[in-house]
């Protein structure tokens, strides 16, 4: 099979790379094992909350030129701070056009409202959620619901915290026939399962009628996110039929809005007319010289996908773009070259709130997110997304804007050499 890109992973990283070639007309497919991070988002894409000295961004345009003093080798020095700023509303537009509607802005952080009640700085945050500009929620009196069995929410946790900021908050449950369907058995009462309930109108607008019959005088509804997988209009219709704002807050995983932005971005990808090879898990490549010159996956076996240039986009530990062994840390499929401490003791810090060398660890590239395979660069082999060496997406608050901003980075590598 023959295209003019193939990228291996369909996280954020490889759909907007993905989604950015196919619309400048490269013949593209994307090959995917399963599941993103995506589908464990909080709702919120973070740029950059904290330079790696620990001081707080307010601005990251404004500090990414510090971030790139303190860190050379930081995926955004690679790109250059005069792009930075550029590439971010790029990909916050992208992100929104495809469907996946975002808010926010790369000039100043604002606040997302975590499951156990705290703020936290971010970039940019899904159509629908609580957010503030100054960790204050907006309202003085809010109702918080939840649906009766749902155990992946913490209400309690989140009242606790906002009444320490002077906030009232009511505790409610709700029920419903349509619930029954998945309480029947409890390990199916997840997020996503409760959300294609209210997909259905008639199921939105009963909790409707439930919330407006308890809600009191509070000033605003909030609720867990799980309003409706396919639909994009849950929060709108809620706050139309109750009369009140309704904002949501994450649950635990899975994430109902991070599924639907995988979906629309899978979806735009396709409309642009790339080829999406869902289940397919890569697993060798053929060499020649500084040029990979097939690639195989498990469901094709022995039939090659040929390309131009390849983006490798298997994110980190958890999607097994980069394997810890016993001894080593390992990028599996071209053995590329992976920044890491040598001894095991060096990855990691006995008391786990504390930064993890282990998180900055990961695959090395040059400039241009070429790979390196014994420290030489494969000409036709760009490497994006969490898999990335030189930054610590925990630490340093940057987890979703490396791997959105190194994908558009390396498909413009990509194009700008044609
Ligand atoms: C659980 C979790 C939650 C996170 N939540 C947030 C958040 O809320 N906000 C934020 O800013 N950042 C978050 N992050 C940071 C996150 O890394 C980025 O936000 C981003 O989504 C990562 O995208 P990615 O495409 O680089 O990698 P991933 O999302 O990990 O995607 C990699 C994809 O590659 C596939 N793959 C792997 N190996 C192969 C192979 N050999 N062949 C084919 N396919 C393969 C995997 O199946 C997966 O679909 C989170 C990270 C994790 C691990």
């Amino acid at each position: 099979m023959k295209f003019d890109s193939v990228i291996i992973g369909g996280g954020l990283s490889g759909l907007l790379c993905g989604l950015r070639l196919a619309r400048a007309g490269r013949h593209c497919a994307i090959i995917s094992s399963g599941q993103s991070a995506l589908h464990f988002s909080s709702g919120s894409l973070d740029l950059l909350g904290a330079l790696p000295d620990g001081s707080v961004v307010e601005n990251p345009v404004e500090a990414v030129k510090a971030l790139s003093e303190q860190a050379p080798e930081h995926p955004y020095s690679k790109i250059g701070v005069e792009r930075f700023g550029a590439l971010a509303d790029e990909a916050a537009a992208l992100l929104s056009e495809a469907g996946g509607k975002v808010e926010g802005t790369s000039l100043q952080n604002h606040y997302r409202l975590t499951p156990m009640g705290t703020f936290k700085p971010t970039w940019l945050t899904m159509d629908g959620y609580v957010r503030s500009d100054n960790r204050v929620l907006a309202w003085k009196h809010v109702a918080l619901f939840n649906a009766e069995g749902f155990l992946d929410f913490y209400p309690q946790f989140i009242a606790d915290e906002l009444r320490k900021t002077g906030i009232e908050c009511e505790l409610h449950t709700f029920n419903m026939a349509a619930l029954e369907t998945v309480r029947r058995n409890p390990t199916e009462m997840r997020s996503s399962n409760i959300a294609r309930i209210f997909d259905c109108d008639e199921n939105l607008d009963e909790l409707a009628r439930i919330i407006k019959a308890e809600m009191g005088d509070c000033e605003a509804v909030l609720l867990p996110a799980l309003l409706g997988i396919e639909r994009t209009d849950g929060v709108a219709r809620l706050a139309e039929k109750t009369g009140r704002p309704v904002a949501i807050v994450a649950t635990l995983p899975p994430s109902v809005n991070g599924i639907r932005m995988q979906r629309a971005l899978h979806h735009a990808f396709e409309q642009a007319g790339g080829t999406y090879f869902l289940g397919d898990t890569a697993v060798g490549c053929e060499r020649q010289g500084d040029k990979i010159t097939a690639l195989y996956t498990v469901n094709h076996g022995n039939i090659p996908f040929v390309a131009d240039d390849y983006v490798l986009a298997t994110g980190s530990y958890f999607s097994r773009g980069l394997v810890a062994e016993h001894d080593c840390i390992k990028e599996p499929l071209f053995g590329l070259d992976v920044e890491a401490a040598a001894e095991r003791s060096g990855w990691y810090d006995r008391n786990f709130f504390e930064k993890q060398a282990f998180e900055g660890f990961g695959i090395k590239t040059d400039k241009t997110l070429h790979g390196l395979c014994g420290g030489e660069r494969i000409a036709n082999l760009y490497v994006v997304g969490a898999g990335l060496a030189g930054f610590n997406p925990l630490a340093e608050g940057c987890g979703a804007g490396v791997s959105m901003l190194t994908a558009l980075h390396a498909a413009d590598c990509i194009l700008n050499k044609q």
